[in-house]
Order: structure tokens, then sequence, then C-alpha cells
């Protein structure tokens, strides 16, 4: 694969002619092959025919994760299971894992849509690439993976985790780009610091980040870290892995909706309603041309905004702020880890590994951010200097977020990492409300 393709630069109504029609036959395919799907849309007195335009869209009925919960393990499949080619699972950051199925034509979907991610982000055939996503269940590394082979670069399957090893073969491979979470390319610059080997003398040009929610703040850690161009990578098992929308290195400015595959709705998460683009709410997505496992209007919990066209024809996403089941609500203030996460990398001292500790004392919210400082600054950072760091911190976040807030400012390397998976950063500790 080669440069661009035709549709990424496409005129706005070619791409509605082809997203309506592909719409109609994922409403049809999906009604008359998932049980589920027919019973929801009688529901709602819908039916496939009602599909005129791309707006009517907004008739049908939505899924959500506790369908697909509901249908475990292949009650949402729209092909019988010996067309399956290929099984995943998400990897539970909120409950009880949940199954998704992809044909032979969907894996090659998925491959298409990660090798047009990885040349958004800079990367090219002949390009090498190193996968320190996790293989297995988890869509990330597959996904990263058959992306990568498709476009035509050299794949080194690393996996998560053995964080010596992973830098060894950086060092001995020399690969142009990487595709981690964000929190675990953190953990691998720390370890290039340790050895003493400096950004600029590291092969690496570019790293491909998603899975997690991760700021322009984290961004400048990471592309200071590394000496790299840092691209954000979206997607979610659901809909199909990761590679539902990417960044493209040339305007750096928010994933790309592969809006071929992928129809974008945002709502309001109160009232469903769909907001105009440019308006913030949650995001839903309904597949195009998946055959396995159609969904329809899935609510992806994701909260965001759809931004306008730049770099290709297709519209894009404003940063994930968070995920809704991600709100904290400290003292009636609704607040999310990302938010705190900004305020901490404001201050360059410190790292961006950091955790926040929720309890409750005599009926009130009490919050704990454990941060840390970079190694240089470690040994060299006085009680009282840490004092003042901390101090000037909860003041950002009480005036920017509006929360009072306990700071401890600790040593370099005191919070453990997450070497495989996605980084756990909230600890609440308060007892639940029923
Ligand atoms: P799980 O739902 O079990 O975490 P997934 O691995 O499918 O399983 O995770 C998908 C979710 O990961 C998305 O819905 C989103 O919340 C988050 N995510 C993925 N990529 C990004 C990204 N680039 N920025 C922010 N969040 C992301």
């Amino acid at each position: 694969m080669t440069g661009l393709e035709p549709i990424e630069t496409a005129s706005r109504d070619e791409i509605a002619a082809l997203q309506l029609e592909r719409l109609k036959w994922t409403l049809r395919h999906a009604h008359d092959n998932v049980p589920h799907y027919r019973k929801t849309f009688a529901e709602k007195g819908v039916h496939p025919d009602d599909l005129q335009t791309l707006a009517d869209l907004a008739k049908f009925p939505f899924s959500t994760k506790a369908d697909l919960r509901q249908n475990y393990p292949y009650g949402l499949f729209a092909v019988p299971r010996e067309q399956v080619a290929r099984i995943h699972a998400s990897s539970g950051t909120t409950g009880q894992p949940i199954v998704v199925g992809y044909t032979q034509n969907d894996v090659n979907t998925w491959a298409q849509v990660v090798a047009r991610s990885i040349y958004a982000a800079g990367g090219r055939p002949g390009d090498s690439c190193h996968v320190s996503y996790g293989y297995g269940l988890f869509t990330g590394g597959l996904g990263a993976h058959y992306g990568a082979e498709r476009l035509g670069c050299t794949v080194i399957p690393m996996s998560g985790g053995q964080t010596e090893k992973q830098v060894q073969m950086i060092i001995d491979l020399k690969p142009d780009f990487i595709m981690v979470t964000p929190s675990y390319s953190l953990v691998i610059a720390e370890e290039f610091e340790r050895r003493g080997i400096k950004p600029q003398d590291i092969s690496l040009r570019l790293g491909i980040f998603g899975a997690e929610p991760w700021g322009q703040g984290m961004r400048q850690e990471i592309e200071t870290k590394l000496g790299i161009d840092a691209l954000d990578i979206y997607g979610l098992t659901e809909v199909i892995g990761p590679g539902v929308a990417c960044e493209c290195i040339e305007s750096k400015d928010g994933p790309v909706i592969w809006e071929d595959h992928f129809y974008p709705e945002i709502i309001n998460p109160d009232t469903g309603e769909v907001v105009a683009d440019g308006e913030e709410g949650e995001l839903v997505f309904t597949s195009l041309s998946k055959e396995a496992m159609p969904v329809i209007r899935y609510r992806t919990r994701d909260l965001t905004r759809l931004l306008p066209p730049t770099s290709r024809s297709f519209r894009r996403l404003a940063r994930i702020t968070g995920r809704s089941d991600d709100m904290l609500i400290v003292r009636g203030v609704n607040v999310f880890p990302s938010q705190i996460e900004e305020q901490i990398l404001r201050d360059k001292r410190l790292s961006g590994n950091y955790q926040i500790h929720l309890s409750r004392d005599n009926h009130l919210d009490q919050v704990e951010i454990h941060c840390e400082l970079q190694s240089y600054l470690s040994e060299q950072t006085s009680p009282s200097e840490r004092d003042a760091m901390a101090k000037q911190l909860q003041d950002h976040i009480k005036t920017v977020i509006g929360i009072s807030t306990q700071v401890r400012i600790m040593g370099f390397d005191s919070l453990p990492r997450t070497l495989v998976g996605k980084a756990r950063r909230v600890y609440d500790q308060r007892p639940k409300q029923n």
C-alpha cells in the first residue's frame, strides 16, 4: 500500500453517498441476522427501510456494553460461527469482558484501516515497527501487527512487559516507530534514561499511541523523552479495535475518523439526542462494513466532539476528555482524571506517572494526588522545594478544576508502573453509595 486511498480525499458528497449505501446494508444485515437487533428495532417501531437519509439513523435504537454482556459470547454475531475467522475480547477496564468476532473480510478491513492509520501518522512501507501493545485477546497487539504488515513494514511483535528486553530490542533492531500505550512508552523512556541513552540517539522517529486517554502535556513529555513525534490512535474492541481513527502527522490535530467504515454521531448522554458537530457529548458509532458483528449506534461512553476535516476529507475527534464512567464526582464537582493530569504536566519538573486516591473522612471526599519528580531532579530537590511544588499544584487544581486536594511529590520511581495493559490512575476507596 502506498499513498492515500482515493476515499481519504473524496468530496463530502461522495463520502455521504458511500455511507448511506453501507448504512442501508448494515441495518438490513443486523436486522436479518441478529435477533437482538430485530427485537430492539421492533420495540422502537423502526425497520431498515425507514433509513432514507443519514439523519434517519437517529430513529434507530442505541446498543450498549450491557447488550454485549447479555448476548455473551456469540449472541450478536450476524454470521454462523464457522465463518468467524478471529475472536477478540475487551480488556475489561470496566467489568466483565465482552467477546467480538471478525470474518476474514473484517480482518482485512481492520488491517486496512490500521495501515491507513500508520500511514497518516507518518509510517511508511519499508519502515520497521516495534509493537509493545499486548498480544492475545486484547485487540491492541494483533490490530497493530496486521496493519503494519499490510502497510509493508517489518513488524517486531514484542508485546507488553519485559521492559529491559524491549529497550535492548529497540537498541539492537533500530525500529523507525513504536505502537504502544502512552503510559508504557514513558516506562520505556525511563529505561533508556537509566541506561544513559539520549533521545536523539534512539532510532525511533514516531510513536503511535492509544488505548487510554492522554493529553497535550503527556504528548510533550513523550516527544521530549523519546525524541519522536507522538500521534494519537483511537479505537475500541466493540467497533473493531485500534484504527477507528488516527491522527495525521502533517496537522497533529486530533484523530481522523475513518468514516467510510465507522459512522460517528455525538449525542447528549442524558437525553440521547444527536448534537451538532463541534458540541461535546458521547461518541456513538455504527459500523458500515463489518460482517461478523455489526454494531448499530453503539454508545462508546467516550466524551468528545466532532471536528471538521483538515488533512483528510473525514471529520476528526477532539481529544477524548474521558469516559463517562471514568468521571469522578468529588464533593459534587465532576472531575476527569485527564483534567488532573493536565495540571500535573504543566510543571515540567514532574513526570507523567501519577495516582489519584479518593477516600471519605467524616462524610467528606478527600483527594490525595501522588506525583513523581523527573529522574534527574529526584536527588537534588529538597523537602521544602517539594512542599512548594505541591502547594503550587494544589492551588492550580483548586483554581482550574475547583476541588481541594492534598498533593504529595514523591521521588522518581516511587509509584508502580503498568507494564501490560492500561495504566491505573484512580484508587477510589470511598464507600459505595447505594
Ligand atoms: P475496554 O473497554 O475494556 O477498555 P478496549 O481496549 O476496547 O476495552 O478500550 C477501548 C477504550 O479505550 C475506548 O472506548 C476509549 O475509552 C479508550 N481509548 C482507546 N484509544 C484511546 C485514545 N486514543 N484516547 C483516549 N482513549 C482511548
